[in-house]
């Protein structure tokens, strides 16, 4: 048996030929497969905007600074997410407040987040960070209520959820990141992910305004729109009698970044979209297997699903809580199986210690931190590698 990982790309000679045609092309980088690559992604997640960037971590800061975070403002998110989701607001010099998590789905306890707005004078609070943890979609309906009534912006962090869904309380699937619910939503396209680009990231949108801001901050904050020019045109043409902009002026208006994606990157993330589905579809059927397997294990909770009929979870991740976690670790990696935890709390990370946050602080999250395993979870993992997993996890625990 070759070793399992928890998580794994999956790269077809399409893909390899899609970059290799982009690499042999005019244009490695701001060419056209970037273009391309928004336009088939917002349309497979159902949005009127999106903008690639470097990576996800990217697409954070962008939305973050779109937003106009300022420093001293305050939002709210998640412990049980990757760092970026909270660090984000730190780089726009914010303050994190991290709200504990509900113990059935591991996602941000809308009650509790209710508690911290209504505990503290409106306008408190700026922002919140929900994140589709583990491919398990937020419900951003109840969300958005809570940012409306409290005068709050919403970044989705879908990094773990595209194709995913909730269903709304008029019965319709609200796709993650379709820009219904969330002023922006942002997305991986890291390995581990559903869909890969070597690094990458994207953000969707409904929002001309933010769509064009993202788009500016995205490549230094630059403009070569002419309609949007400040200075005159004979300072452009340094020329008094100019009666138009000359062809090679461009002006920086705000302070941004070089957080572009390369033409290359693009290629590959287009090319794997083509079977987000097909993946998406087997993510899904490899959870069901495991949900089949443990469910008559006591000692073995899995994420809690969705309702009889709403198969949204996307299956990024497929977690488990055990008890004896560490002792489950070894003895899986002994068999050459390499689960994962996702994830240590952020608020407990030495740099969020040192700004305040301290064990016992959330006591759903960090509980949920000594118990979790991530299990192998990727469209190619075959039906003998996963049985394989299964019965070491089983007779691990048959000697309880
Ligand atoms: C992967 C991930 C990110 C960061 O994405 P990068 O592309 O690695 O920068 C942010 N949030 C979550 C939840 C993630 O899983």
């Amino acid at each position: 048996m070759t070793p399992i990982p928890y998580g794994k790309q999956f790269i077809t000679p399409e893909d390899i030929q899609a970059v290799v045609e982009t690499l042999q092309s005019e244009y490695l980088t701001q060419g056209p497969k970037i273009k391309e690559f928004e336009d088939a992604f917002s349309k497979y997640i159902g949005c009127q905007y999106a903008v690639a960037v470097s990576n996800g971590t990217a697409a954070l800061h962008l939305s973050t600074l779109a937003l106009g975070v300022k420093p001293g403002q305050k939002a709210i998110t998640t412990p049980i997410t990757f760092a970026a989701s909270a660090n984000c607001i730190r780089y726009c010099g914010g303050e994190v407040t991290f709200c504990d998590i509900d113990p059935e789905s591991y996602l941000l306890d809308i009650r509790k987040v209710k508690a911290i707005l209504e505990a503290v004078p409106k306008g408190t609070y700026a922002g919140i960070v929900p994140v589709d943890f583990g491919g398990l979609a937020v419900d951003l309906e109840a969300i958005k209520k809570l940012a409306d009534e409290f005068g709050l912006w919403i970044i989705e962090d879908a990094c773990h959820a595209p194709g995913g869904f909730f269903v709304d309380q008029s019965g319709e699937k609200q796709h993650c990141g379709n820009g219904k619910f969330a002023d922006l939503s942002i997305f991986s396209f890291h390995p581990v992910k559903h869909i890969a680009a070597g690094e990458g990231g994207m953000i969707t949108t409904n929002s001309r305004i933010l769509y064009e801001k993202l788009l500016t901050l995205r490549t230094h904050g630059i403009t070569r729109d002419i309609g949007r020019f400040s200075n005159s045109k004979a300072f452009a043409a340094s020329d008094h009698l100019a009666t138009s902009y000359p062809g090679w002026y461009m002006e920086m208006q705000t302070l941004g970044y070089n957080y572009r994606m390369t033409d290359f990157q693009a290629a590959l993330g287009l090319s794997q979209l083509k079977r987000a589905d097909e993946g998406l579809k087997r993510r899904r059927a490899i959870a069901k297997t495991y949900d089949e397997a443990f469910k008559s294990h006591s000692l073995i909770h899995s994420q809690l699903n969705e309702l009889e009929g709403n198969t949204g979870h996307a299956y990024h991740l497929y977690v488990i809580q055990v008890p004896d976690r560490l002792g489950l670790y070894n003895h899986l990696r002994k068999d050459k199986i390499f689960p994962q935890v996702h994830y240590i709390p952020t608020h407990l990370m030495p740099y969020y210690r040192e700004l305040g946050w301290k064990v016992g602080d959330l006591p759903y999250a960090e509980a949920y931190y000594t118990k979790c395993l991530s299990l192998p979870m990727y469209p190619t993992l075959t039906d003998e590698e996963q049985e394989y997993v299964i019965k070491s996890i089983t007779s691990y625990f048959g000697k309880y």
